[in-house]
């Protein structure tokens, strides 16, 4: 007998950032009662931002701050966790107190060497404590939870904060685990964005990586469809919250999904849409806030045409690279700077070339740039231009172009028939003095 189509939802933070929203994602789940369903949940609110923030403290030595900002955290959870309950569930606050016990533990020994292993052990908490609080509510609301740690499930390497998956590993234990605990009749909850390598230690998969998460579930899980649950009405051609009168585009393809995403697009991590095209696995955005609309469908399926769709990635670098003995830009350069470019994780959005010089786009994070110019320092001299915004626009028209350009200055530009990428730095604004 071929098993019940199955579906993986995830839920991000603000649909889960205080009790009302806890509730109402209790609400729509109920709707899904006695169907075989994987729920994947982020951090509650901006837990993880806060966790960085201890992350942070307890690496430069403060562990007073980290302390301090660790147990406001956990005050605040308790305080939505007696906002739902009514009474608090003495088995839950013990749980979610062995939670911020063991990270308190982390404080009692000097930071390790690797401020990314520390991050990992330490801002994995966020998915841990929402998914508690989460399961145990569904419980209550009579709804059948298993709670499932994906750090049994997840398996990565170890490049801690962007943790790369094993995927046969995965693949046997997500297969081994989650059907027994559906075939049961219980709904199966587990947390986004954690995983853990195979020496059992805890890594992250990249900030936003919850998406990821539900995706690799779903493709292990050959799952019938996925939905993300946002606070939008689904993709957007850009995000509302820096432009204008956006629409919401009904279908759209892998192939655009991915591109956008890709260059900045935040509704969907870049790295979910692999697995799913993999398998064929559609895609659903939609909103928690209402959820009976229908939100965007991604499939293999091209739409037949599309509006311009913008998206924009923030924190760039323009790294200019010329050689010191004004000889040309060649294969051989190119190939060792792409070796640098490897070994010191720089992410490259753009690119262009002349006879001498090059220059790359990157997503500015920590001191990569500066490890990277050392790097290359003998052959090569570089000058970095920061805090540059990369505007992508696909199916543009010239209007939309311009209208981006509008109070910026351009620094690199790239057109493709279908793409236009710019690199631009606001336009600073000077005082005159009356
Ligand atoms: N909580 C993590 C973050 O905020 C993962 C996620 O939300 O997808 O980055
Ligand atoms: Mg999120």
């Amino acid at each position: 007998m071929l098993a019940q189509p199955l579906n993986v939802f995830k839920f991000g933070g603000a649909s889960l950032k205080d009790a009302a929203a806890i509730r109402n994602v209790a609400n729509i789940l109920k709707a899904y009662k006695g169907k075989r369903l994987v729920i994947v949940v982020s951090a509650m609110g901006k837990t993880t931002n806060a966790l960085e923030v201890v992350a942070r403290a307890y690496t430069t030595g403060d562990t007073e701050t980290a302390r301090r900002k660790l147990s406001e955290l956990h005050n605040s959870t308790m305080t939505t966790v007696k906002e739902l309950f009514g009474d608090t569930p003495e088995e839950l606050a013990a749980s979610l107190n062995d939670l911020f016990v063991s990270v308190e533990w982390v404080f009692e020994d000097e930071p390790n060497e690797s401020y990314d292993y520390d991050y990992d052990q330490i801002v994995s908490l966020g998915e841990l404590v929402s998914s508690q609080v989460v399961a145990a509510y569904l419980k209550h609301e009579d709804l059948p939870t298993s709670w499932l740690d994906a750090r049994d499930c997840i398996i990565t390497d170890n490049t801690y904060r962007e943790g790369w998956v094993q995927w046969p590993e995965t693949q046997s234990r997500i297969s081994n685990a989650v059907p027994p605990l559906l075939d049961e009749g219980n709904f199966v909850l587990t947390q986004g964005f954690i995983g853990s390598t195979t020496e059992n230690f805890t890594t992250t998969l990249g900030r936003e990586g919850s998406d990821y998460s539900a995706a690799i579930f779903s493709y292990c899980l050959d799952a019938e469809a996925m939905s993300i649950w946002k606070d939008v009405p689904g993709v957007l051609t850009a995000d509302p919250r820096l432009f204008e009168n956006v629409s919401k585009v009904d279908r759209l393809s892998y192939k655009e999904a991915i591109e956008m995403t890709y260059y900045g697009a935040s509704i969907i991590h870049p790295k979910t849409i692999k697995p799913l095209q993999n398998k064929s696995i559609p895609l659903h955005v939609r909103s928690f806030i209402d959820p009976l609309s229908p939100g965007t469908e991604i499939t293999s399926e091209a739409g037949d045409t599309y509006p311009p769709m913008v998206a924009v990635e923030k924190e760039q670098a323009l790294v200019n690279i010329s050689t010191r003995d004004f000889s040309f830009v060649a294969e051989h350069h190119i190939r060792e700077l792409f070796e640098h470019i490897t070994t010191t994780r720089l992410q490259v959005n753009m690119m262009q070339n002349t006879a001498i010089s090059f220059n790359v786009v990157v997503n500015d994070i920590d001191d990569r740039v500066e490890r990277f110019c050392k790097l290359i320092d003998k052959d090569f001299k570089t000058t970095v231009d920061r805090d540059l915004e990369l505007i992508t626009v696909r199916h543009y028209t010239n209007e939309v172009a311009e209208s981006m350009r509008r109070g910026k200055v351009q620094l690199l530009e790239g057109r493709m028939p279908l793409t236009l990428q710019m690199v631009v730095k606001e336009i600073p604004v000077i005082r005159r003095k009356r």
